[in-house]
């Protein structure tokens, strides 16, 4: 499992090692370069001072060129650093060697003046020569003991460098402990959330690093709080209607179980059959209604062909029509792609069919339309039956909504869908007057799918 303490500390530790690998480098670096600095001083005030010494030098020049002889003032002086000798050597200017204060090493005169590197049997020396009237004095060490010292000193370094590891991992553990201690709140915060309480979460003292990750679960809360108060309102609504068909059911069960004759037991059989087929019309509804609310599945996104579902809708409602003796007219059908869900977009179109048949008196007439018009493709059904008061006509939409006195049998839920299902398809939806001032006009834009 990922955890961002242990990334951080990972992380931590990484930059913590890097960067004393960077320091050691750079100590090193820097206390080889004060070594070189400083021992070549010493090189060049000791030669300096053998310079100095008219009695050193005089006594080079009686020992001679054996110098075994130590110059008793350079003797104090040729000690450069505790057991770090350097090597003294005295030449005349014929490049006789008057003094070698270590005579087993045959190191040669350089014949140069100052400070000078050089590569003595496969070694790296150092060595800085002064000129006097007869002589030159040449002081001389070998490398390798300036780069042993820095590395030593670079090595005590070390010590606390690595000290630092553990001190910072604790450091690092507690700040983070400290830091990440708001997730365990909130996520506390989340766990005492119930359905029955969703009360947003408290954005107080949270850092403004998960100040989104609340915010956007307090937006989840909000909307979830809000579907769940819509589905308690559907499901209650949704239990009341039931409940009048059922008693009808009910009624009429008892109806005919106590007929006397078989007329008023076929009556009563007609009846019981109707509200049944009411029943389950409702629960139909009810059905198609949850699938299509907005918390519902999501609607599929294709390309659907809009006047190919008008044509279907035309043509299941061709009979039911004509058995009304309704006349159902589609003079117009352009041509028409929609994005969206072709199941959805059937039921929407049926629906408003379906009404404008049932709320049109016998020898009334439907037409259908689908027109295109600027970007649009616009679905209207008009209708001369009984039509709807101007006041009435954005409540029509709400569920459960029945127009008062309305006679037709219905559920109230059809016009619900049409709007749901309208919306998730980005259309409008319009009601105005039908032909001749009398029925409804229902038209429906839809932006063209290209
Ligand atoms: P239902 O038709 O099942 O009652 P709807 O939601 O489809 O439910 O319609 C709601 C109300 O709107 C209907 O009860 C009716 O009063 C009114 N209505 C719908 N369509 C028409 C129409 N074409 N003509 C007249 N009234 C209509």
């Amino acid at each position: 499992m990922i955890s961002i303490r242990r990334e951080l500390q990972k992380s931590l530790m990484i930059a913590l090692l890097i960067a004393s690998i960077m320091l050691l480098l750079a100590s090193a670096y820097g206390t080889l370069e004060e070594i070189n600095e400083l021992f070549d001083a010493q090189l060049r005030q000791t030669a300096q001072l053998i310079q100095q010494q008219e009695d050193a030098l005089h006594i080079a020049h009686v020992s001679g060129a054996k110098g075994l002889a130590y110059p008793p003032g350079a003797l104090a002086l040729h000690k450069v650093h505790g057991e770090r000798e350097a090597l003294i050597q005295i030449w005349d200017t014929d490049g006789t060697l008057l003094y070698s204060s270590h005579p087993a090493i045959p190191y040669p005169d350089l014949k140069a003046t100052g400070l000078v590197s050089t590569v003595f049997e496969s070694q790296q020396w150092r060595s800085y020569s002064v000129r006097t009237e007869d002589d030159i004095v040449q002081v001389s060490q070998p490398m390798h003991g300036r780069a042993r010292i820095s590395s030593e000193i670079a090595m005590r370094i070390l010590v606390p460098v690595l000290m630092l590891f553990p001190i910072l991992g604790l450091f690092s553990w507690y700040a983070v402990r400290r830091g990440l201690a708001p997730i365990n709140t909130v996520s506390a915060a989340i766990g005492e959330r119930t359905p029955a309480s969703l009360v947003p979460i408290s954005q107080e003292n949270v850092p403004e690093e998960i100040l989104p990750l609340v915010g956007s679960l307090n937006n989840f809360i909000n909307r979830l709080d809000n579907a769940l108060k819509l589905q308690r309102q559907f499901t209650a609504d949704a239990a009341h209607e039931l409940r009048t068909p059922l008693t009808a059911i009910q009624l009429q069960l008892q109806v005919m179980m106590r007929a006397q004759t078989e007329e008023g037991r076929a009556e009563a059989e007609l009846r019981l059959s109707r509200g049944v087929r009411r029943a389950i019309d409702l629960v139909q509804k009810l059905l198609t209604f949850t699938r299509v609310e907005p918390e519902g599945p999501v609607t599929r996104q294709e390309a659907c062909h809009l006047n190919a579902l008008v044509t279907t809708a035309y043509e299941q409602f061709a009979d039911v029509a004509a058995d009304k003796t309704v006349t159902l007219t589609l003079p117009r059908c352009d041509e028409a792609a929609v994005l969206g869900d072709a199941d959805n977009l059937q039921i929407l179109l049926n629906n408003l069919v379906d009404n404008a048949i049932r709320y049109t008196p016998e020898g009334g007439h439907v037409e259908l339309s689908l027109a295109l018009a600027a970007g649009f493709a616009v679905f209207t059904v008009t209708d001369d039956g009984i039509g709807v008061p101007e006041a009435e006509r954005e409540r029509i939409f709400d569920r459960f909504y029945r127009v008062v006195g309305t006679r037709t049998q219905g559920t109230g839920l059809g016009l619900a869908i049409v709007r749901e299902i309208a919306e998730r398809h980005g259309a409008t939806l319009k009601v105005s007057d039908g032909k001749n001032g009398s029925g409804t006009t229902f038209a429906i834009k839809f932006p063209l799918f290209s």
